[in-house]
């Protein structure tokens, strides 16, 4: 198979543009035709870069361009999952926060704090079972190795610490809150345009020129092995 050059150049510019558009519709054969830079298409590209393999990514309109710009930002440990006893899942969603927030993006990540505010008409019971949701999601962030100094334990506060971290709360028959934490993105769409390890790239085709995948024709089948 004919693998096209890696420049290890990652600087995008318009010489880098006018390049990896000649390479992405010119005669050379990539190992791998990414079509679609969402987080999905965007994370599969990076893999299969960072694994030595030539890749071309092409998107329709632009990376971000669908739901992986318009998400509500939280990147959630499993919490939702365990709910439905998703073990497996719930236990994945911790292990790619963690990395999230420790590896990949620990500069476009942050902890956010998530309050149930507790009233007068609040039952122990139920201020328990509220404690009782953050202790299990704090069981997967320990299974994940997360650090407690980045997504601290969840804990009763006061009326007045759960006023200092939320001022908008209806004071009126407040006694506290349970506090948990998570994780949110600064950004989402800046998380898929984030650089690869060593500066390494796909071959992004000009998004500009939106080029729109119609259809896959089989012309040659077969596999190689990828060297790192
Ligand atoms: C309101 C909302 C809130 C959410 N909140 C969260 C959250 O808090 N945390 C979380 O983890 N997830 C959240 N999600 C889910 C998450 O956003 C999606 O799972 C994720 O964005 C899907 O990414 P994707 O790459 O698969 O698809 P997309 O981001 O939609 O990307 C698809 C891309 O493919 C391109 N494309 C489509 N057809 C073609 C074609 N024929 N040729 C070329 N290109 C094409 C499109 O232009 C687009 O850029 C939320 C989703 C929504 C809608």
């Amino acid at each position: 198979m004919n693998t096209p050059p890696t420049t290890g150049d990652s600087r995008l510019n318009a010489a880098r543009r006018e390049r990896d558009l000649e390479l992405a519709t010119g005669e050379q054969i990539a190992d791998v035709l990414v079509v679609g830079l969402g987080v999905t298409g965007a994370g599969v590209a990076l893999d299969a870069v960072s694994r030595g393999l030539s890749v071309v990514a092409v998107d329709a309109h632009d990376l971000a361009f669908g739901t992986s710009r318009w998400s509500s930002k939280l990147a959630h440990g499993g919490l939702l999952y365990l709910a439905s006893l998703q073990l497996g899942i719930a236990h994945e969603s911790a292990v790619e926060r963690g990395i999230l927030m420790t590896r990949t993006a620990p500069h476009l990540t942050r902890p956010i704090p998530w309050l149930i505010p507790l009233t007068r008409s609040t039952s122990h019971t139920a201020a328990f079972l509220d404690l009782a949701a953050f202790a299990a999601g704090d069981l997967l962030r320990r299974a994940a190795h997360t650090p407690s100094s980045l997504l601290p334990p969840p804990r009763r506060i006061s009326r007045t610490a759960a006023l200092a971290i939320a001022p908008g709360l209806k004071q009126d028959g407040l006694r506290g809150a349970v506090l948990g934490w998570d994780c949110q993105l600064e950004d989402d769409a800046r998380l898929v345009v984030r650089g690869g390890p060593h500066g390494r790239r796909p071959r992004c085709a000009d998004p500009h020129s939106h080029p729109r995948a119609s259809g896959v024709r089989r012309r040659r089948t077969g596999a190689r092995r990828a060297h790192r």
